[in-house]
C-alpha cells in the first residue's frame, strides 16, 4: 500500500493497475461513482469521502498530462495548476470537463434516465448544457494595472422570448410526437436483439411543433446580442481570463447555460513595459547630463516623479523605484519599476560644439579610465 502525505494513491483509489488503460479507469471510476453517489447514500459520511477521493483520482488518472505528472511525481505533480479551480490561469475552469461527461451517464444510472434538469422520462430525451463562449477582450496598459469595468457585447444562443423557449407559436403548444409517442427515440427488433434510434419525426425531441413561433421558427432559440459588465480586476496580463458563470450560450429544456470566459489581452504602451508585476522603461537622458548628473522627471503609471542621475552614470544603468509598478492580481503589494538610462550621444554637432570637444578630447584622456585599459589589454593580447 504506498502512502504519500497522508492520501491514498490514485491507483488504488480506483482499483486499478498503474498500467490501466483510459476505459478501465473511465469503467472504474464510473462504478465506485455510483456505489458511493451521495443521493444513493444519503448521510453517510464515509461514502461521501469516497465518493470525492474516486472523483479527484479520476480527475487526475483520466487526463493523460495529469496522469504523467502524477506518474512522476506523485500528488505534488498531480497538483501542479491541476486542481486550480480559480477564476484565473490557464488550466482552471475547464478542469472538470471530463468529469462533467462522466456525470450526464452516472446521474442517468442514479436517478434513471434523464438525470437533474432533464424531462426525465424513457429514452435519450435529455436536456443539453449550453455551450461555452470565449470573448477577447483588450484593455489598455493602465486599465490592467488599476483594474476596470467593460460592458461587452455577446452574441449568444437564448430562449426564444416569444415562445418562451418552447419553439409553439403563443397561444399553441408542442404535441406529443405519435411516431415514438413522446420517447424521443423508437424500438425495433433486428432478430435477438432489441435496438433503439432517435425518433426521425421529432429529432429525440419527443415533441411535434405543429404551429411553429414565427420569431425563432420552431428552434426555441435566438441568437441576441447581450450587454455585460465585466469586472477587470486590477493586475491582470495578457491571456488571463475571467469566468463569468452561465453567461454562456442557454442549455435546452432547462438544462444549465455554459459559462463565458473573457480572455484578456493587454495593449502595448508606448513606453512602458510589463514584466509580471514589474514596470520597465528606458529613459533618454545627453551625455553631459550623465556626466555631470542631474535630476530628471519620469513617468510611472501614478503619474511623473523625480528621479536623480548622479555624475558619471553610464548607459544601461538601472534605477528601482519601488512599489511604482503594477499591483499584484487579488493581492496588496506592487511590484517596482525600473528606470533605464540610454545615454545619448549627439549626431550632430555645431561647429563652437565640436571645438569644445576637441579640446575636451584633448585634455581628457584620464576621465575614460574603460576605454584606457580596454586599448592596454588589446595590446598586450598582440
Ligand atoms: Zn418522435
Ligand atoms: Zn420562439
Amino acid at each position: 500500500m504506498r502512502k504519500m502525505a497522508g492520501k491514498r494513491d490514485y491507483y488504488e483509489v480506483l482499483g486499478v493497475a498503474r498500467t490501466a488503460t483510459a476505459e478501465e479507469i473511465k469503467k472504474a471510476y464510473r462504478k465506485l461513482a455510483i456505489q458511493f453517489h451521495p443521493d444513493k447514500n444519503p448521510g453517510n459520511k464515509e461514502a461521501e469521502e469516497k465518493f470525492k477521493e474516486a472523483a479527484e483520482a479520476y480527475e487526475v488518472l483520466a487526463d493523460d498530462n495529469k496522469r504523467k505528472a502524477y506518474d512522476q511525481f506523485g500528488h505534488a505533480g498531480a497538483q501542479g495548476g491541476g486542481f486550480d479551480f480559480s477564476q484565473f490561469g490557464g488550466a482552471g475552469g475547464a478542469g472538470f470537463s471530463n468529469l462533467n461527461d462522466l456525470f450526464g451517464d452516472i446521474f442517468s444510472e442514479v436517478f434513471g434516465a434523464g438525470g437533474p434538469g432533464g424531462r426525465g422520462g424513457r429514452g435519450g430525451v435529455r436536456g443539453q448544457r449550453g455551450a461555452d463562449l470565449r470573448y477577447n477582450l483588450s484593455v489598455s496598459f493602465e486599465e490592467a494595472a488599476f483594474g476596470v469595468e467593460k460592458t461587452i457585447q455577446v452574441p449568444r444562443e437564448t430562449a426564444c422570448k416569444t415562445c418562451s423557449g418552447t419553439g409553439a407559436r403563443p397561444g399553441t403548444s408542442a404535441e406529443t410526437c405519435g411516431t415514438c409517442r413522446g420517447a424521443g427515440e423508437i424500438r425495433f427488433q433486428q432478430g435477438f436483439f432489441t435496438l433503439s434510434k432517435t425518433c426521425p419525426d421529432c429529432s429525440g425531441s419527443g415533441q411535434i411543433i405543429k404551429s411553429k413561433c414565427g420569431d425563432c421558427r420552431g428552434s426555441g432559440r435566438k441568437t441576441e446580442t447581450t450587454r455585460l459588465q465585466v469586472k477587470v480586476p486590477a493586475g491582470i496580463d495578457s491571456g488571463q481570463r475571467l469566468k463569468l458563470r452561465g453567461e454562456g450560450e442557454a442549455g435546452t429544456m432547462g438544462a444549465p447555460s455554459g459559462d463565458l470566459y473573457v480572455v484578456i489581452e493587454v495593449d502595448e504602451h508606448p513606453f512602458f513595459r510589463r514584466d509580471g508585476v514589474d514596470v520597465h522603461c528606458s529613459v533618454p537622458i545627453s551625455f553631459p547630463q550623465a556626466a555631470l548628473g542631474t535630476e530628471i522627471d519620469v513617468p510611472t503609471l501614478g503619474g511623473t516623479v523625480k528621479l536623480k542621475i548622479p555624475a558619471g552614470t553610464q548607459s544601461n544603468k538601472r534605477f528601482r523605484l519601488k512599489a511604482k509598478g503594477i499591483a499584484q492580481l487579488g493581492g496588496r503589494d506592487r511590484g517596482d519599476q525600473y528606470v533605464m538610462i540610454q545615454v545619448e550621444v549627439p549626431s550632430k554637432l555645431t561647429s563652437e560644439q565640436r571645438q569644445l570637444l576637441e579640446r575636451f578630447a584633448a585634455i581628457g584622456g584620464e576621465s575614460f579610465p574603460e576605454s584606457q585599459s580596454f586599448l592596454k589589454k588589446m595590446k598586450d593580447w598582440f
